[in-house]
């Protein structure tokens, strides 16, 4: 078979555990697979590289800055190999753009156009272990990106179906996908299985153990993808097509990187929201929620929300679009959290989103925009009653007791 395994960056937080992972890999390698491992920088490091261009600029060049942080997982692919070889193996590490995963010139957010398997393909045949440097890739200029946070799980899901490998494996340090964050909600449950379209939602949502863009690669190339401990044996999270019987909600996510935009005294008249959301596109700002108050006096309220790492490119534009959409103000909040429940039984179940309501009602929680999809009903509500909510949420639908059954 051939295996693609990728590690977190708790899993290869230091050495002795980089020496653990190593002889995971082995094991795999013993059973008579060919195995590509892809790993991200060891714990913290990415924030420790974040934290380092900060104090010299708040808004660095994109370029620059993604040169930086691809330098943290070509530690961890390094020392890899060399804990690899030290056991007696044959191994051999790649940057992304050594390996050749082709992105758009999109810094910071790129994303993958191509990769070129021959190389990884003829180390493979000379029985070597090939390790590549997830997070990263490489432009046709030859200028170094990155993905996203989160981004190494898209490279090796990405990596896996280009190579058409028989399993993607996402190590991590929990023990798969939970119906909340276990860090957050203490009597979360793990999943034994979990619909795509539920943990793509989920991914969106917040739910930081995948990264939405590899999941979107898992359902286009079906890739099999299962997400497991890299500490513990389990059998782990297998994301599957079927839909589970009987479910309503599968899940609740928080997230917190997103920031709420209020644009005021907004004229009601045709093409106001077009150009209003034609600047803040221009900038590549990715807006999340929109929901636009209704009118008075001729005169209306847009909110919407962005990621916070964007709201210093949004404030630059902000003249521009005053007078563009001639509104009074623009009011930036980066104090909320969106909350968001999942689950593919909402399309056959009434009152699911009455129910979320009147939990959060009950405890006083105030919400200040709401959203739905077909499988997803998301809130803003402050950041500080977001753990309260999500934990409210996920003891109203009884998530603890979840009990799996494939239909
Ligand atoms: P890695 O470095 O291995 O990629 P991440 O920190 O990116 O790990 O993702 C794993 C973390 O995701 C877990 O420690 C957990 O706190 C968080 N998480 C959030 N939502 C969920 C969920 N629904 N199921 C499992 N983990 C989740
Ligand atoms: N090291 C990168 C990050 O911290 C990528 C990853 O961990 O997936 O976001
Ligand atoms: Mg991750």
């Amino acid at each position: 078979m051939l295996i693609v395994q990728k590690y977190g960056g708790t899993s290869v937080g230091n050495i002795e555990r980089i020496k653990n992972v190593a002889k995971r890999i082995v094991k795999t390698k013993e059973q008579g697979n060919d195995v590509v491992v892809v790993v991200s920088a060891m714990g913290d490091t990415t924030d420790e590289l974040i934290k380092l261009a900060k104090q010299i600029s708040e808004n660095p060049p994109k370029r620059e800055y993604d040169l930086l942080l691809s330098t943290g997982e070509q530690i961890s692919i390094a020392l890899l190999s060399i804990a690899l070889h030290e056991l007696g193996y044959e191994a051999i590490a790649f940057t992304g753009a050594q390996v050749g995963i082709l992105t758009t010139t999109d810094f910071t957010e790129a994303k993958i156009l191509d990769i070129n398997t021959s190389k990884i393909k003829k180390e493979l045949s000379k029985g070597k272990i090939v390790i590549v440097a997830g997070f990263q890739g490489v432009t046709e200029d030859g200028d170094i990106t990155t993905l996203g946070r989160g981004g190494s799980d898209t490279t090796a899901v990405a990596l896996a179906a280009a190579l058409k490998a028989d399993i993607c494996e996402i190590y991590t340090d929990v023990k798969g996908v939970f119906t909340s964050d276990p860090r957050i909600v203490k009597d979360a449950k793990k999943l034994d299985l979990i619909n795509i379209d539920e943990v793509l939602e989920l991914a969106s949502a917040g739910a930081q153990v995948l990264h939405p863009r590899a999941v979107i690669f898992a359902k286009k190339y079906k890739v099999p993808l299962v997400v497991r401990s890299s500490f513990e044996d389990d059998q782990g999270t297998k994301i599957v097509e079927e839909f589970m019987e009987g479910l309503v909600i599968t899940g609740v996510a928080i997230k917190t990187d997103e920031a709420k935009v209020t644009v005021l005294d907004v004229p009601d008249v045709p093409g106001i929201a077009a150009k209003l959301f034609s600047e803040v596109a221009k900038e590549k700002i990715n807006v999340n929620m929109i929901v636009q108050g209704t009118s008075r006096n001729g005169l209306s309220e847009i909110n919407f929300t962005v990621p916070k790492k964007d709201l210093i490119t949004l404030k630059s534009i902000e003249e521009k679009i005053k007078s563009s959409i001639k509104c009074s103000n623009i009011i930036y909040d980066d104090n909320i959290a969106i909350v968001s429940v999942v689950g593919t039984g909402m399309r056959s179940h009434h009152g699911v989103a009455a129910k979320v309501f009147e939990v959060l009602a009950s405890r006083g929680i105030n919400i200040e925009m709401i959203s739905t999809s077909e499988i997803k009903i998301s809130v803003v509500v402050r950041m500080e009653r977001a753990e309260e909510a999500a934990n409210a949420l996920h003891k109203e639908f009884k998530l603890s007791e979840i009990e799996i059954k494939t239909e």
